[in-house]
């Protein structure tokens, strides 16, 4: 279990998260992509997946980021499906505008009761 890592600045994956993996529970750790149980997480089981390279929110996609979210998708698949298969449920979600506490695209890949 990872304890809660404090952070108010505005992109925790870039300053904190990818620079430090080994203080995060990591699922998933490639060039391209880093997934892992969230610090602060609001299900019981919470995931989530950022491309290593900073791309700011899914609105921002553009062409030239293709190879990061593809390879994003995959992993947020796989995980999704070993959660789906685990647990019988899971959702997948990306905040955007105001609802986006960390300006680096993130998804988050959860399932169970909130926590909080
Ligand atoms: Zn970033």
């Amino acid at each position: 279990m990872v304890t809660d890592i404090p952070y108010d600045g505005s992109d925790f994956y870039c300053e904190l998260a990818i620079p430090h993996p080994e203080r995060l529970d990591v699922v998933h750790d490639s060039a391209r992509v880093l997934a892992f149980h969230h610090t602060r997480p609001y299900w019981a089981v919470h995931v989530v997946v950022v491309p290593t390279r900073h791309i700011g929110s899914l609105t921002s996609v553009s062409a030239a980021d293709e190879a990061d979210i593809r390879e994003l998708l995959g992993v947020v698949q796989a995980i999704a499906k070993d959660v789906e298969s685990e647990y019988g449920a899971a959702a997948v979600l990306t905040n955007l505008g105001a609802y986006q506490d960390s300006k680096h695209v993130h998804v988050h890949v959860h399932s169970g009761g909130r926590l909080a």
